[in-house]
């Protein structure tokens, strides 16, 4: 079968010719119906070096964010029906600490001994014809259409989980919250903060075409530049931003979200761009909060598909069959997608 495959830290990934894999026990084999190409598969290839924090050691097939039908199922796996939709949860945590107990495997406790970090993490990914996963990471689509879900399981699921622990400082009357990089994750997050809050939300990105699509999901759009962070205080009569969520993690987003918190805000740093900032008693409001997040929680993945199902969360795809995985890849680094590049191996 054919796969999209990390070869080497800093190398484009290459579309290889491999075997078909073989569900171990408490695996299921499923026949890839989507896999979304996400930012952290660009840091993977392009940016990460051996050693480097999340770095996952190469060769694997890329692919974290998928969706399948049940081909086939290994030993001591039941209840399954063979053609059924599911999508994947991808991280991979041993199964049985504290944190992968409660269905939350990014933060498994002995994360330093496993071999992977999850599907398209170290083992291999979605971004082929087939793909294994434990049976424990599927969550049940339902007659809901696979291909379009795909980006659920991380796209949706990344700032479905940041925005539920923000949920406190966006309830009540009159709260805002501040979106910063509207790609795939971003724009997705705009519209789970318009269903689960009343707050106004305010998004910006470097791209006018993306912020049209922000706003099209109800959300106010400022600009970049000089003066961005006035007038963002500005739709705020002063005050700042209840939650603010950074979908790039670069210096300059860290600092203008920080810098547009209100007193007891909170902000959420996601993307993973690597900026650094300050902190410092008189320099931040009163209370304030700076935190990071890593994915999110099985429990979680079956609330963003009841928002999906409920047509509170609409992906916008765009489909590339295997031949065209690569054109998808070149897309997402140069900044050229306007919905989020899904790979559909069995016919687009
Ligand atoms: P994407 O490429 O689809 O979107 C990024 C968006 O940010 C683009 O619209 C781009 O124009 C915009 N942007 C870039 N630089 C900007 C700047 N300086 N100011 C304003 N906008 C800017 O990426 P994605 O797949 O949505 O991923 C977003 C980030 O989240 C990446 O860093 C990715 O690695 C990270 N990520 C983190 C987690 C996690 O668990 N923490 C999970 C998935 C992705
Ligand atoms: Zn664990």
């Amino acid at each position: 079968m054919r796969a999209v495959v990390f070869t080497d830290y800093q190398t484009f990934p290459s579309l290889e010719e491999v075997e078909r894999p073989q569900p171990g026990p408490g695996e299921v084999l499923l026949k890839v119906a989507g896999a979304g190409a996400c930012h952290s598969d660009v840091a993977i290839y392009k940016d990460f070096v051996e050693g480097a924090p999340g770095a996952q050691r190469p060769a694997f097939t890329l692919g974290h964010e998928n969706s399948g039908w049940i081909e086939e199922m290994g030993p001591g796996v039941h209840g399954f029906t063979v053609g059924d939709a599911y999508l994947v949860y991808g991280p991979v945590g041993c199964g049985h600490c504290r944190a992968c107990s409660r269905g939350q495997d990014t933060y498994c406790e002995n994360a330093a001994t496993m071999p992977y970090l999850g599907i398209g993490l170290g083992r291999d990914g979605g971004m082929a014809e087939y793909v294994v996963v434990p049976a424990r990471n599927l969550i049940p689509l339902g007659d809901a259409d696979p291909i379009a879900a795909a980006p659920l399981s991380d796209a949706a699921l990344t700032p479905y989980h940041a925005i539920k622990n923000s949920l406190p400082n966006l309830a009540g009357g009159g709260r805002f919250a501040l979106v910063i990089g509207l790609g795939g994750l971003g724009q997705i997050a705009v519209q789970i903060l318009s269903a689960l809050t009343g707050a106004t939300v305010i998004a910006t990105d470097m791209k006018q075409d993306a912020m049209e699509r922000a706003a099209a999901s109800g959300a106010l759009t400022v600009p970049g530049g000089d003066g961005q962070v006035a007038a963002i205080r500005a739709l705020t009569d002063g005050r700042g931003v209840d939650a603010a969520f950074d979908f790039v993690g670069a210096t300059p987003t860290i600092k203008t979200a920080q810098a547009s918190m209100a007193q007891g805000g909170r902000f959420t740093v996601v993307g993973i761009a690597g900026g650094t900032t300050e902190w410092s008693f008189f320099g931040t409001p009163y209370e304030s909060t700076i935190t990071n997040t890593y994915w999110g929680t099985i429990e979680d993945l079956y609330e963003v598909v009841d928002m999906y199902q409920a047509g509170q969360i609409q992906p916008e795809i765009e489909r590339y069959s295997m031949d065209d995985a690569l054109e998808a890849y070149r897309k997402l680094e140069s900044g050229q997608l306007s919905g989020r590049a899904v790979v559909v191996p069995h016919g687009v």
